[in-house]
C-alpha cells in the first residue's frame, strides 16, 4: 500500500473546454475519498486522468514521489469499477473475475484460491457458475467489484458504480462497498453526484465545481459549511 498519491496542478482540456483547471489533491493510502459535484464539474475527467485513460494537458500525478502520469493504465495497475460494468457475456462469473489474473499468467492453484476469496467477499458463492445475463443488476455490480479487488490494486477507482441500481439495492451495495474498503484496507476514489452517498461512504469529500476544487474536508466539515 502506498503512502501518498499526489495530484499537482492537474489540468485537462478538451479543445476550448477546460474540464480540470489545475487540480491539487493528496490522497493517503487507505483513505476513502469521494469526488462530488454537479454534472459537468470534472469528476469523471479527474478519475480518468488518475486511471491513465486520459492524458493530462498540464500538471503531474505522483505516487510516493514517483511520477505516474506518463504511465499507461496497465502499468498503474489500479482497479476500476464503472457504472456500465462491461462484464464478458460469454464468461461465467468465476471466469470474469479471474480474467485479469489469467492475463498476468497467475498459476492455476493461486488463481482458483484468489477467485474463491473474491467470490466469497462479494457473496456470490451461489452464482459463481452463472453467466452475466442470468444475474440481477446488483449481482453484476458485485462481479465488477470482485473483478477489481481480486487483483489487489493499490487504488480502486469507482465512477458512479451504483447509479444503475434501484434505491434499495443502492443502499445495500453502499454498505457492501464500505465493508470491503474497511476489511481489505483499500484506498478508494469514488465519483458521485449524490451528496448523501458521498457523506455515507467517504472519509473525505472533494467538492468540484467548474473544474476546480471548491472544498475539501471530512463529511462533518463539508456538511457543516456547504
Ligand atoms: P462530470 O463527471 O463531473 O459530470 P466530466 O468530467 O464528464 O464531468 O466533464 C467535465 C467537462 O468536460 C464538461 O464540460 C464536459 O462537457 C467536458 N468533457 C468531458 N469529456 C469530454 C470529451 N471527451 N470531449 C469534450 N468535452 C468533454
Ligand atoms: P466454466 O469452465 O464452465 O467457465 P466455471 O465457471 O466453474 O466453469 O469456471 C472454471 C474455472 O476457471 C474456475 O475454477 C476459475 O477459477 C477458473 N478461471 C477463471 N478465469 C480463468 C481463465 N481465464 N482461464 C482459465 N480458468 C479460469
Amino acid at each position: 500500500r502506498f503512502a501518498e498519491l499526489h495530484l499537482d496542478q492537474v489540468q485537462r482540456a478538451f479543445g476550448d473546454t477546460v474540464a480540470l483547471k489545475g487540480m491539487d489533491l493528496t490522497i493517503k493510502g487507505g483513505e476513502f475519498v469521494a469526488l462530488l459535484g454537479p454534472s459537468g464539474c470534472g469528476k469523471s475527467t479527474a478519475l480518468n486522468c488518475l486511471a491513465g485513460l486520459l492524458p493530462l494537458t498540464g500538471g503531474r500525478i505522483t505516487l510516493d514521489g514517483k511520477r505516474i502520469d506518463d504511465l499507461p493504465p496497465e502499468k498503474r495497475g489500479f482497479g476500476m469499477v464503472f457504472q456500465n460494468y462491461a462484464l464478458f457475456p460469454h464468461m461465467s462469473v468465476r471466469r470474469n473475475i479471474g480474467f485479469g489474473l489469467s492475463m498476468r499468467r497467475t498459476g492455476k492453484a493461486e488463481l482458483n484460491r484468489r477467485v474463491d476469496e473474491a467470490v466469497r467477499l462479494v457473496q456470490l458463492e451461489e452464482h459463481q457458475h452463472k453467466f452475466p445475463a442470468q444475474l440481477s443488476g446488483g449481482q453484476q455490480q458485485r462481479v465488477a467489484i470482485a473483478r477489481a479487488i481480486v487483483l489487489e490494486p493499490p487504488l480502486v477507482l469507482m465512477d458512479e458504480p451504483l447509479s444503475n441500481l434501484d434505491a434499495a439495492l443502492r443502499l445495500e451495495m453502499r454498505t457492501e462497498i464500505r465493508r470491503l474498503h474497511q476489511s481489505l484496507g483499500l484506498t478508494t476514489v469514488y465519483v458521485t453526484h449524490d451528496q448523501e452517498e458521498a457523506l455515507a461512504l467517504a472519509d473525505r469529500l472533494v467538492v468540484l465545481r467548474l473544474g476546480e476544487v471548491q472544498q475539501v474536508g471530512s463529511p462533518e466539515e463539508v456538511y457543516a459549511h456547504p
